[in-house]
Parts: structure tokens; sequence; C-alpha cells
């Protein structure tokens, strides 16, 4: 083995240490390193390497031979960040000045090494696909101290020294990105509870303001069919035929109107939790019949069939009797509005396989509902026909509330419809009900 071989091998070992050491340390730590090891092959007195900031145009120092880097002084920074800005390719081979005495103009990097008593100088870009990262620069006090060798390898070093610094550059960028994406994301959170808090306080001026005005509209109300029935009784003196039936029209339509406005209270109620259930023994039987009374008079202006299944023995539940009634009389109502004249509409009433159950089953052989609109009949305010001049007339309050009265009672309220051919919801409602008074 000559002695060329043997400083290639010994070259090859520099090398694959200054990787490990790239690999295994910190930026810094590895950098301050590799310019003392390198004095190991290459004969120079100083080095520096430098990392180019191209957002502030300055020049930082990564590591130095020197306790004060050359390169730091402030007045130089600017100036010497300018003759790095050259493009890459013109960089490709190491820049080597034999003797810097020989040098008619210097820049203020060579004036700084010359100043140190430097003569021979020799600088690398630290270059990644054609950009300039930096510089890797050595210097020697004696003249033309590096040969075509010395440059190849410090060539070398300053390709794997790039690559490290860039790789540092995207680590840091990730980083910032990740931080302002996290304070982004905590900014978006911060303006999404003050929304959701200021809809919950609009929510609940809205439930106030509800409840008030209906209870504002309820007492003229029934003052006015209060009058109406009084004048029907003819406690004022007899009416003709014709007044009695205009009174009629009144008192239908107010009545109508006062439907309206309980359920308009009945929500605002329930949407603030101030519903409360008055927990009785229901005789279903008997209630089931009422509200069958009342929807037969519907049906027949329709002449809409109605067929009811009720089992033969008596039956009581646990249950608001007023609320039971609403939920069947809702629902009953929406069989008959959404059946067209000559349909049927049915009411089935059966206790569930375990006893622990009443199912009632309300179904008709109206219009149906398209499936993809069957998901929004339970929220408030909804109606599948949803345009102004509707064919049916109703609020989109009756679901809703047959729904949440059913849920207050710890019940189930579920539907299956097939348009053209009918509609079926049913409520599941337990016989013994845990909550005595829900506030
Ligand atoms: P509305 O006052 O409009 O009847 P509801 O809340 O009771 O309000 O019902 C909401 C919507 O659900 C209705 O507008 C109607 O489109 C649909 N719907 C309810 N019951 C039936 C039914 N038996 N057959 C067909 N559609 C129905």
């Amino acid at each position: 083995m000559n002695q060329e071989d043997r400083n290639q091998i010994q070259q090859l070992q520099a090398l694959n240490d200054i990787i490990q050491l790239l690999l295994a340390t910190s930026l810094e730590a590895a950098l301050q390193q590799i310019v003392y090891m390198l004095q190991s092959l290459i004969p120079y007195a100083q080095a520096e390497i430098v990392e180019y900031d191209f957002e502030t145009q300055e020049i930082r120092v990564l590591a130095s031979t020197a306790a004060e880097p050359l390169l730091l002084s402030y007045e130089n920074r600017r100036l010497l960040s300018f003759s790095h800005q050259a493009p890459c390719h013109e960089w490709r081979d190491v820049q080597y000045i034999p003797d810097l005495r020989t040098l008619r103009e210097l820049s203020p990097g060579q004036r700084i090494f010359m100043a140190n008593g430097m003569c021979t100088l020799a600088a690398a870009a630290l270059c990644v696909q054609d950009v300039v990262l930096g510089s890797f620069r050595i210097a020697s006090p004696h003249p033309d101290a590096f040969s075509a060798a010395h440059l190849r390898c410090l060539q070398d070093v300053a390709h794997l020294v790039a690559l490290r610094l860039q790789h540092e550059t995207v680590k840091q960028q990730q980083k910032k990105y990740t931080l302002n994406l996290e304070a982004l994301v905590d900014l978006r959170t911060t303006e999404l509870q003050q929304l959701v808090g200021k809809l919950a306080e609009a929510n609940q001026l809205k439930n106030e303001f509800m409840a008030a005005m209906s209870h504002e509209l309820r007492t003229p109300l029934n003052a006015i069919m209060g009058k109406v029935e009084t004048l029907q009784e003819e406690w004022y003196g007899p009416l003709t035929p014709k007044q009695f039936q205009a009174a009629q029209v009144i008192f239908d339509n107010s009545q109508k109107l006062l439907a309206l406005i309980n359920n308009l209270l009945d929500v605002s109620h329930i949407e603030s939790d101030r519903l409360s259930l008055h927990i009785m023994e229901v005789d279903v039987i008997t209630a089931c019949q009422e509200i069958l009374a009342w929807v037969q008079r519907l049906a027949r202006a329709k002449q809409i069939r109605v067929s009811t299944t009720l089992p033969t023995t008596a039956l009581t539940m646990a249950a608001d009797e007023d609320r039971f009634k609403q939920i069947l009389f809702n629902l009953l109502d929406n069989a008959v509005k959404f059946t067209p004249p000559g349909g049927k509409v049915g009411l089935e009433v059966r206790p569930d396989a375990t006893g622990k159950f009443i199912e009632f089953v309300v179904w008709d052989t109206g219009i149906g509902i398209n499936p993809d609109k069957i998901d929004f009949i339970f929220m408030l305010f909804t109606q599948v026909d949803g345009r102004l001049a509707r064919e049916y007339e109703g609020t989109g309050l009756g679901l809703p509330l047959a729904y949440r009265l059913t849920q207050l009672h710890d019940g189930q309220l579920t539907v299956t419809s097939e348009v053209g051919k009918g509609s079926r919801f049913t409520v599941t409602l337990p016989v013994a009900f845990a909550a005595v008074e829900t506030a």
C-alpha cells in the first residue's frame, strides 16, 4: 500500500466519522467537532462554517476554530453575505486563493483573514440543489498550502454539511408551521366557544320571548272565546242562525289559534327544560277513546275511515295524561291531514311481550314521507313541503312536540313510511314511569 492509498483510506475513514457525527449529534455540536477533525486531513490553521440567512440577508457563524469567530463583526456581515449570493454553479469548484497578498483588491472577508495572519484561503459553498446555504472556509498562514486533494476533500465535507443544514432548516420550518397551526386551532377553538356561548344566550332569549309572547296572546284569546261562548249561549239575547254561525267561525278559528299558541309555549318550555310532567295512573283505553272521538270528527269531514285495535282487557300506565293525549292527537291529526279523502287511518294499542312497555301505532294510507326527508321531520319547524303555497297547513311543531314529550316519558317515537302508500308512527311508553315529576 503506497502513501496515496493510505491517505485515501484515512480520508474515507474521516468522512465516515463526519457522517456519523452529522447523523447523531446536534447540528452546532457536530459542526464544531468537524472544523477540528478535518485538520487531520487538511493542513489549515483556521476554519469557519457560516450559514446564510435569506430573510435577513445576514450570515451566521455555525462553527469556528477561533474563540472569536473571524467573520462575526457586524459591519462585515451584510457585505459578506452579498458575495454569497452568487448562484451555486459558479461555486461548484472550491474557490481557492493560494496567496491573498497577490490580490489587488480584497473582499471584506478576505481582508479579515489576512488581518489575522492568513495567506491561503479556500472556500467551499454549502450548496443543495443550486441554493447556497452558506460556506465552509479554511485558511493557512503559509502560501499555497492546500493541494487539489485537500480541496476535493473540503468540497466533499461541505456537501455533507449542506445536506445536514438543509435537513435542519426543513425541521425548523416544520416546527414553525406546526406551532402556527396549533396557535390557529387554539384561536379558532376560542372563537367557536365564544360563538357557542352567544348562540346559547340568543336561544335562551328566544325561548323567553316565545314564552312571554305566548302567554300574552293566550289571555286575550281566552277572553274572546269566553265572550263568543256566552253569545252562543244567548246570555245577551237570542241569535239569528246566521249570527250563531258567524260566532261559531270565530270560536273555531280562535281554538286553532289557541292550539298553535299552546304548542309554541310548550316548545319554548321544553327547549328551556321548564316543562313539568304531572304523572298519574292513566286508563289507557279511555284516554285513547277520548282522542279517537276528536279524530273521528276530523276524519268524517274528509271521508276518511278510522280503524282502531284496542286491548280487550283494562290497561293502565304511569304518565302525564294530557301530554299523552297530546302525543296521540298530534300523530292522528297528521295522519288525517296527510291522507287524501277516501283513505284510512288507524290506531293500534298493544302491550309488548315483556309487559313493561305499551306500543301505540298510528298508521295511515296517505301521501307518505320521502326517505331523504324522514330524518328531519322531528326537528322544530320542519315541513317536508316547505313552500309558502304548500298544499297542507301546519307549523312544523306537532311532530317535534310529540317526539320530545315521548322522550320526557322515557319513551321512543319511531316512523316508517313509503311515498304514496302511507306512514306508520310508533310510540313506545314504559308502563311504570321512573321519574315522578320532571322539573
Ligand atoms: P305540521 O304542522 O306541518 O303537520 P308536524 O311537525 O306535525 O308539522 O309534521 C312535520 C312534517 O312531517 C309535515 O309537514 C309533513 O310534511 C310530515 N308528516 C308528518 N306526519 C305525516 C304523515 N302522517 N304523513 C305524511 N307526512 C307527514
